[in-house]
């Protein structure tokens, strides 16, 4: 099978995933794929479908807590579709999957068109951010996505359009439904002033060092806030900041943030979460929505 895989983009056996996810969990993946276009991605999910194998998309590994156990299937990394194309004559931007968010924001900026700038500081995918809808300062990512091209199950490649999309708070139909490869997708944007957005990024970017344990692997906020109210507010007033288990702890900067001190596992960061949950619930009666993903922990 692995030669099959070979024809069709770069493969790796028993890979470690430390650094393919920002918590740097040492997870691994019996197998890593990394396709070189969207016909092979096809080819790809073929053998894995023919072989009875499970598999994963990854995007930057930012939002997701991997198990400590060996993955028993197919990672799928998109790296190698990050394409960028940028028409400012069009006040249109078009990304693939596996391109950084900052990137096209940056690239955005550098052609005058503003309305990513609140995604300057969010480390995800294309791909990863959709999935998630992911967003900051009241903005989201989904607001300015005119329309994502997908791979459906039957691996027809589909276009949907921004009013068959739908999507709230920290969710989208691709989370929720699970059907769907994000390919590429297109945005609306807004000529504006450079220096004007390049104001804003740096403004946020301070903010960000002030309020959030950037100096630490995390992978950014662990629960959605609930309506009217902050996860945070309610971790710190459950006493929880500083809170351990093992190498994982609850950040004392940012409390809705799990940080890795030393050599965290899976399992570590896996059980603060459910502790800070459950804590949460017994102390304040708020049950928490978790913002990550857990992958491959049943
Ligand atoms: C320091 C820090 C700050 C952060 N700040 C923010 C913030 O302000 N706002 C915010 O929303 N998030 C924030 N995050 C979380 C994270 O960066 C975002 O959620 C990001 O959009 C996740 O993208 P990813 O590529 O890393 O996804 P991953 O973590 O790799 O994957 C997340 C999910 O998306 C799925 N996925 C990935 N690519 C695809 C694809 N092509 N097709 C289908 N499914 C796919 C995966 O299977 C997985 O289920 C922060 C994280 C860190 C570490």
């Amino acid at each position: 099978m692995i030669n099959e895989l070979k024809q069709y983009g770069s493969v790796e056996e028993n890979a470690s995933l430390k650094n393919l996810n920002t918590y740097h969990i040492a997870g691994k993946a019996k197998y890593l794929v990394s396709p070189n276009s969207i016909n092979d991605l096809i080819q790809i999910i073929k053998i894995i479908k023919e072989n009875d194998l499970q598999y994963f998309v990854l995007g930057n590994g930012s939002n997701i807590v991997l198990n400590d156990r060996e993955y028993n299937g197919v990672i799928i990394r998109l790296n190698q579709l990050n394409g960028i194309e940028i028409h400012p004559q069009l006040n249109m931007a078009y990304a693939e999957a596996g391109a950084m968010l900052p990137k096209l924001v940056q690239e955005a900026v550098n052609n005058s068109l503003m309305g990513l700038e609140f995604a300057a500081g969010i480390p995800g995918t294309i791909g990863g951010s959709i999935y998630g809808n992911a967003g900051a300062y009241n903005s989201c990512i989904l607001d300015y996505v005119t329309s994502v091209t997908v791979l459906d199950e039957d691996l027809n490649v589909k276009v949907i359009e921004h009013e068959n999309i739908t999507y709230s708070y920290r969710t989208s139909m691709f989370k929720e439904e699970k059907k769907y490869i994000i390919l590429a997708a297109k945005f609306f944007l807004k000529e504006g002033d450079q220096s004007n957005s390049l104001n804003i990024i740096e403004d946020r970017r301070q903010r960000r060092i002030a309020s959030q344990p950037l100096e630490y692997p995390s992978a950014g906020s662990v629960f959605r806030n609930p309506e009217g109210d902050f996860a945070g507010r309610l971790i710190e007033s459950c006493d929880l900041k500083g809170y351990r288990i093992g190498g994982a702890e609850v950040s004392s900067k940012h409390a809705n943030f799990i940080i890795n001190v030393n050599n965290a596992t899976g399992k570590d960061i896996y059980t603060l979460i459910k502790h800070v949950h459950d804590t949460v619930l017994e102390k304040t009666n708020v049950d928490l929505h978790i913002e990550q993903e857990f992958i491959d922990w049943e």
